[in-house]
């Protein structure tokens, strides 16, 4: 079994982004700039965005963090996304989801300009992405992508089948999948919480992705052997044992499936990471891209 491990993964990413950005500020070149907007103090939300904006630093990207009330009307947060639209030093914008119930959260996703989208989940990104079209790729897809790429996982003609179908992480991962790239190819099988049949559906997967949000779903009867098996799952379950009270848990009962998946990703450790990258790298390609139309 082959452990899918997103720290060397996503370290792999991070250290060519860092190349990248040294050899860029060295001629001169002003650094890419992450602009991430957090509303509110949900507590998983606040540690997503320390943690991209530490990453960025790492790599050396700028960074900007946006704070807003919990109470913030949606004019004011879609000011503040015009206003970073408008602010040349910004490359990338984000809106941590979820947003308060005062908020529309499609209003916020179209308020951000398409060539600042580095979420990728503007609509404009998301017809570039079914078209096959150079485009920002969700976060969370795009890091399954480059975790498959760092490992060289054969995908071609296999049996993917998806679990959950969010605009976020599902669907664009069933696109990515069946799309005709070297780690694409697959036959892909996208399943819901309509599905009839989940375990014999999931059995039949080559590539099994676990994106439901449901802690320790899959078990090890729902898993062909030697499957290669990504769980994209994060859930706190509360642990009173647990230092932090709660302990974070996949989609995936780790310990039977490991014991049956010929690849499995952990978590944490996994897909998590190469979110964190798969946002680095759209940053930067949206830089890259800005760049030729100011001019730099
Ligand atoms: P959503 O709640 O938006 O979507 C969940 C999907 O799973 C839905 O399509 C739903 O079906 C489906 N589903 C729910 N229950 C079942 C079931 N019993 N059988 C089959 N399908 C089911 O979640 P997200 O896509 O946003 O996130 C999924 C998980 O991934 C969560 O744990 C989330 O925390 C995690 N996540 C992790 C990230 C990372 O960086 N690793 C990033 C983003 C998310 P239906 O459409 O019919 O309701």
């Amino acid at each position: 079994m082959i452990l899918l491990d997103g720290k060397t993964a996503s370290q792999a990413v991070k250290e060519s982004l860092q190349q990248r950005v040294t050899s860029l500020t060295a001629a001169g070149h002003k650094k890419p700039h992450l602009a991430a907007i957090l509303v509110g103090t949900n507590g998983a939300s606040e540690t997503y965005v320390a943690s991209k904006v530490k990453n960025c630093e790492e790599i050396g990207f700028a960074s900007t963090l946006v704070r807003l009330d919990e109470n913030v009307a949606e004019s004011v947060l879609l000011a503040e996304i015009d206003a970073l639209n408008n602010n040349d030093d910004i490359d990338g914008i984000l809106v941590q989801l979820p947003l308060p119930k005062q908020i529309n959260e499609q209003k916020v996703i179209e308020a951000i300009s398409p060539a600042k989208d580095v979420d990728g989940f503007h609509p404009v990104s998301v017809g570039k992405l079914v078209q096959g079209l150079n485009t920002f790729i969700p976060a969370t897809p795009y890091g399954v992508m480059l975790m498959l790429e760092h490992f060289n996982i054969d995908t071609k003609g296999k049996h993917a089948v998806v679990v959950g179908r969010s605009n976020i992480v599902g669907r664009p991962m069933s696109i990515l999948l069946s799309s005709n790239t070297k780690y694409g190819n697959c036959t892909v099988t996208i399943c819901h919480s309509h599905t009839k049949n989940l375990t014999e559906i999931c059995r039949q997967a080559d590539i099994l992705v676990a994106a439901l949000g449901r802690p320790e779903f899959v078990t090890a009867d729902m898993v062909k052997e030697g499957a290669v098996v990504i769980d994209v799952g994060i859930t706190r379950v509360e642990d009173a044992t647990a230092k932090k009270g709660y302990r974070i848990k996949g989609d995936v009962a780790f310990a039977e499936v490991a014991a049956k998946a010929g690849a499995i990703t952990p978590v944490p450790g996994g897909v998590g990471l190469m979110t964190i990258a798969g946002l680095l790298k759209n940053t930067l390609q949206a830089y890259e891209n800005r760049a030729k139309i100011l001019g730099d």
